[in-house]
């Protein structure tokens, strides 16, 4: 797995149009989370500590032979885990600037929000994805399962922390399955408390151990986000894409 490419795709987004990814772990899954709906499996390594997964030098080799060749809408910060952990990806992105005029996005757990440095390099993005899928501690440990130093809490006033302080567009996602697909109402409340540009309204369409919502139970959901600028998964179009390394991509989507 050391031997993974830094960037992969361009990958069909119902969010984000053809999106290249960079992945700045690059290794077995990484993530201060274990959600159970994780596309891409159980996480490996299970950790809220900052370190330096991939360096630039390799980030800007395997970006540089492709970023010529491939037709995309944005440059995401994705992949095999949770991309703020880690913590050169303020370099990172100076980096991919240098290289590209492409918008930059990152789709995040929003887990380690309350550190500065994560949100001094999430400002320097166009576009903020950042996950919530539950309205209290309970639901955050049966959902996504969390590191224990990381509490609702603390994501909550973390992502308040970034939308106040963010200047590019920032969206929440949230992921409804059966055990929060009755909370939508009051996942709706601290959207409105957190006031997004956008709320992504998503179920797991993709393979997984969860099994998705219907269309009607999703627009039932939206029905709870009035007022709110929210989009959902069924709705929204997929563009097509040429991929550059199938291997690559599905590493990170096993089925595209
Ligand atoms: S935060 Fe993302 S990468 Fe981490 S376990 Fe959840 S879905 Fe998977």
């Amino acid at each position: 797995m050391v031997n993974m490419k830094t960037v992969y795709g361009p990958v069909p987004s119902w969010r984000l149009g053809r999106s290249l990814g960079i992945d700045v772990i690059a290794r077995e899954k990484t993530c201060s989370f274990d959600c159970v709906y994780c596309q891409i499996g159980r996480t490996k390594n299970k950790t809220c500590k900052l370190q330096e997964f991939i360096s630039l030098k390799r980030l800007e080799k395997d970006l540089s032979e492709v970023i010529n060749k491939v037709k995309a809408d944005y440059i995401t910060f994705s992949g095999m885990g949770e991309p703020t952990l880690a913590s050169n990806l303020g370099q990172a992105i100076d980096l991919i600037r240098g290289l590209s005029d492409l918008p930059i996005a990152i789709l995040t757990n929003s887990s380690v929000f309350s550190i500065k440095e994560v949100r001094e390099a999430l400002s320097k993005l166009d576009f903020i994805v950042a996950k919530l899928d539950a309205p209290n501690e309970k639901l955050l440990r049966e959902i996504n399962i969390p590191v224990k130093e990381i509490t609702f809490d603390k994501i909550l006033d973390g992502i308040k922390a970034v939308k106040n302080e963010f200047n590019g567009k920032f969206a929440l996602q949230m992921m409804f399955i059966d055990k929060n697909k009755n909370y939508a109402s009051e996942l709706a409340n601290l959207a409105r408390e957190i006031e997004p540009d956008e709320v992504q309204i998503d179920t797991p369409l993709r393979p997984c151990p969860v099994k998705p919502l219907s269309q009607k139970e999703i627009e039932k959901i939206k029905s709870e986000f009035k007022g709110l600028n929210a989009i959902t998964v069924y709705e929204a179009k997929r563009p097509k894409v040429e991929v550059i390394d199938l291997r690559e991509t599905r590493k990170r989507r096993p089925k595209l």
